[in-house]
């Protein structure tokens, strides 16, 4: 199982949930929960990777480019 995000095969299409603009790309969202990632200042706290069981979804930390708003969006691993 791979991640068509992480693997670069398909462009992130996501829409901020707060204006509806693009949202880009930030990287793995496990690479963002360490004890000083910035998603903590920003309201993500209690929000817990462990929910992801396998390696069948890939959560991935974006950011709005227009508002900032951080968010995570939940990418299907491909079967390769
Ligand atoms: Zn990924
Ligand atoms: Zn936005």
């Amino acid at each position: 199982m791979i991640c068509p995000i992480c693997n670069a095969l398909i462009p992130l299409k996501v829409s901020c949930p707060d204006c509806g603009s693009v949202a880009e790309d930030e990287g793995r969202w496990s690479d963002w929960s360490g004890p000083y990632s910035p998603y903590e200042a920003a309201g993500f706290v209690g929000q817990r990777e462990a929910e992801v069981a396998d390696d069948a979804i890939c959560q991935h930390a974006v950011r709005c480019i227009r508002c900032g708003a951080p968010f995570t969006v939940e990418i299907a691993a491909w079967h390769v």
